[in-house]
């Protein structure tokens, strides 16, 4: 997938999390490809769409970094890498699924291939979607989580005490 669509798609889900970190979430957006380019630039080339692109180790990276801090920057860098690869899943080459699987991992069919309309369309509807979302229940930082309490806005805003924000901090509801 083009890299337009990748920053977009995830830059507005992220958008609809916290705005301030769409511009990590982006560079996570690119960082599968980006990171093949420092493997060649440290002479240790990759496949295209080789190690970089593991379903499972972004999907791991994103788990482990929200249980370290839930809507982080680390969380919305691996949330803007997990989206790349689900975006490039569902191209025709589709991705890696694991290091211990040759498994190619392919998502609706990956029927299209890299800047193919389909692409522009699949991102243009992700974005609207995240823009109706946002126009109907605000952004998460305007006050209101559409999914989890912000209990790390009460505790920025000292209403309550660490401890408090430790212990509730994996409450979603
Ligand atoms: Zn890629």
């Amino acid at each position: 997938m083009k890299w337009i669509n990748h920053v977009a798609i995830g830059g507005a889900t992220t958008a609809l999390i916290n705005p301030a970190l769409v511009p990590v979430a982006m560079l996570g957006a690119t960082a599968p490809d980006w990171m093949e380019w420092i493997a060649k630039g440290i002479g240790r080339p990759v496949k295209h769409r080789g190690p970089t692109h593991y379903l499972v180790v972004w999907l791991v990276a994103l788990v482990a970094a929200w249980i370290l801090e839930p809507t982080g920057v680390l969380a919305a860098f691996a949330w803007g890498g997990l989206t790349h690869i689900i975006c490039d899943a569902m191209t025709v080459s589709g991705v890696p699924f694991s290091p211990y699987s040759d498994r190619r991992f392919h998502l609706f069919g990956g029927r299209f291939r890299t800047g193919d309309p389909a692409e522009y369309a699949i991102s243009f509807g992700v974005v609207a979607a995240c823009v109706g979302v946002f126009m109907m229940i605000g952004s998460a930082s305007s006050g209101w989580y559409p999914f989890f309490y912000d209990w790390m806005g009460l505790y920025n805003q000292g209403v309550i005490d660490g401890s408090e924000w430790r212990a509730n901090r994996f409450r979603f509801f």
